[in-house]
């Protein structure tokens, strides 16, 4: 019987080899299935040639449905750079605390949460299914903002769980780092109708908790995923270009701006212009490049 790939697994396969393909890593080893000859594998009871063709079969397979999806998905419709976001006229980013020593960090990080509680702040609450809090590692050395859940992240309660999950999940392993190893919260913590951009005031509301989830994981670099994450970490009203590839002083580390992953889902050839930004998280972190044979 013909041995065929999960279609979850099929899937993450063909995304990550669309992203790694997007970055300008095409370059994969591919073995000769020919040269292999044909040594029996008794465990399997055939032969490796045998074995290696129906992979590298699998293996096309995959490559031909991230091409076809990769085709839809430029078909798709393009919305445009996204807008640049005014803050509330006298937004101050709160003062910045003492740093939290790292075993007092999951405990310090509950108090906030406990503090949130069955948040009715402001209007977002109406909405909501589940108060998105955060993911990830309350000692990340890197830490993701992003705007607000979507349908997927409100309700489960978890951020970056949908489609843009998936491709931050890519971007991740694609530092060489793994999702658990970071820390990953929104400017607000519940979803915004229809995933429209949260309003100054939703924003201004709930964005203190998040400088406080910030301050006690203080990670060695943040990375805001977007306009709204930028605007409101760094209170800036520049277009998100004036902002990217290059790295901002922000209490006390170091912080990197870059495309949200729905937006790259939307404009996958700006997905060069994100890993370049990555790239300069990775040398802050001092992560070895992907690709990097030496
Ligand atoms: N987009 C966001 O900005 N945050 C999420 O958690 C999911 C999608």
């Amino acid at each position: 019987m013909p041995r065929v790939l999960d279609s979850a697994i099929r899937e993450a396969l063909a995304e990550r080899l669309r992203f790694y393909r997007d970055l300008g890593l095409a370059d994969f080893y591919r073995r000769d299935v020919e040269s292999v000859g044909a040594v029996d594998d008794p465990k399997l009871g055939r032969s490796v040639a045998e074995e290696l063709a129906e992979r590298e079969g699998l293996l096309q397979a995959a490559i031909a449905d991230a091409a076809q999806s990769e085709a839809e998905a430029r078909q798709e419709k393009f919305f445009g750079e996204e807008p640049t976001i005014k803050t509330r006229k006298g937004f101050h980013a709160p003062e910045t605390g003492a740093v939290v020593p790292p075993e007092e960090r999951a405990a310090a990080l509950q108090i906030i949460r406990d503090e949130i509680g069955d948040c009715t702040r402001c209007a977002l609450h109406k909405g909501r299914n589940k108060l998105v809090f955060a993911d990830g590692s309350p000692t990340a050395r890197l830490m993701f903002v992003g705007e607000g859940p979507g349908a997927d992240e409100d309700a489960q309660g978890l951020p970056f769980v949908g489609r843009a999950g998936q491709l931050l999940n890519n971007m991740i392993a694609a530092m060489g780092l793994k999702r658990e190893e970071c820390y990953i919260a929104n400017v607000v913590k519940c979803r915004p109708p229809g995933n429209r951009t949260p309003e100054p005031e939703e924003a201004n509301t709930c964005s203190p908790f998040l400088f406080r989830q910030i301050d006690v994981v203080h990670p060695q670099v943040l990375v805001a995923l977007g306009a709204t994450a930028a605007t409101y970490l760094l209170g800036a009203r520049q277009p998100l270009a004036g902002l990217r590839g290059r790295i901002h002083a922000f209490r006390g580390m170091s912080l990197i701006v870059t495309y949200h992953p729905a937006f790259l889902l939307r404009d996958p050839r700006q997905k060069k212009e994100a890993w370049a930004d990555l790239q300069i998280a990775m040398k802050e972190l001092g992560l070895k490049k992907a690709g990097n044979r030496e």
